[in-house]
């Protein structure tokens, strides 16, 4: 069989089975569900979901947030074509303040809050050329940096790096989704499927506790280019699973690259899913085998998943 006929046959085993699917993977996130303050971070150290691939580290009073998206597009929304844009009432709702904001990559589900946390907070935002775009269609590219592949960049006491990755190739693993940069001129026509990818990166992040550093990884999309991989030995994964199915052993190849010794599932919730209703998951992200493959690759590395996200305060 062919790859891509392999992949049309999986993607009907998906559909057919999608149902028992959703089932055993809700039961997969509850068991490896942990606390928000009992899964080993260090002291002071706060790591919260956000849904999708997002995420909020506090450390010492300051916080930086990861591919944040609250303001929802329903899939209705999407289809025709109606505008993606943030929603001040729930990034106010669900968003603490920031210091900072590290764009993975410039997908819907990934960039279009940004640039209303850049606003309400004064926060730099850090990312790549699609990024800086994305906030010049706010009116504030200036508060835009286009990071260099590596660079260790500083907000407080997270150091940060770029890794130069790749977008898990859907459309039977053949093509990145809305790939290149975003070309959109005026935020009337900034529909989801006009917030192409641009450049995509695995972020690792550094905090400098008063013991060891710490260090988490964070890979929104499920592919990568191992030789551009520096960082070994991680503290805490933060692993985008959904589209992993597409990219050649992924799960594998990214942990024999990373060396984590903990894993946090995510982006395995269903994006169009507002927050604060009852959440569904990802087409075929299989949450229940992540588990076993990663034991397949080392049985001593845990995988969880962290709380539901919560309105602040
Ligand atoms: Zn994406």
């Amino acid at each position: 069989m062919t790859s891509a006929m392999k992949h049309l046959a999986d993607m009907i085993g998906y559909a057919r089975t999608r149902k028992t699917h959703g089932i055993h993977d809700r039961a997969t996130v509850e068991d490896l569900r942990v606390r928000s303050d009992g899964w080993g971070l260090p002291p002071g150290l706060d790591v919260r979901w956000l849904g999708v691939a997002g995420f909020a580290l506090t450390y010492q009073g300051t916080t930086i947030l990861i591919d944040p998206y609250v303001s929802r597009s329903t899939l209705g929304q999407s289809l025709k074509r109606k505008p993606a844009l943030p929603d001040s009432d729930l990034v106010n709702t669900w968003l603490p303040r920031a210091d900072a904001v590290l764009v993975g990559h410039t997908h819907f589900d990934h960039a279009v809050d940004t640039p209303a946390i850049a606003r309400r907070d004064g926060a730099t935002v850090y990312g790549g050329t699609a990024a800086r775009h994305l906030l010049g269609l706010h009116g504030i590219d200036h508060q835009g940096v286009v990071v260099e592949p590596h660079k260790t960049y500083a907000v407080g006491p997270f150091e940060f790096a770029f890794t130069p990755s790749q977008h898990s190739k859907l459309l039977l693993g053949k093509k990145v989704p809305n790939g290149g940069e975003i070309t959109c001129e005026h935020l009337s026509g900034l529909h989801a499927n006009a917030y192409n990818c641009g450049d995509v990166w695995g972020i690792r992040i550094t905090v400098q506790t008063n013991a060891a550093p710490f260090t988490l990884f964070h890979q929104g999309s499920a592919d990568l280019i191992e030789d551009q991989i520096k960082d070994t030995d991680i503290d805490v994964f933060l692993c985008g699973v959904a589209g992993r199915q597409f990219t050649d052993d992924y799960t594998r190849r990214i942990l024999r690259a990373l060396t984590p010794h903990k894993i946090v599932i995510t982006h395995h919730d269903d994006f169009f899913v507002p927050l604060g209703q009852p959440q569904g998951f990802a087409f075929g992200v299989d949450v229940d085998r992540f588990p076993y493959e990663v034991a397949d690759v080392d049985r001593d590395i845990e995988v969880v998943t962290l709380p539901e996200p919560t309105p602040v305060g």
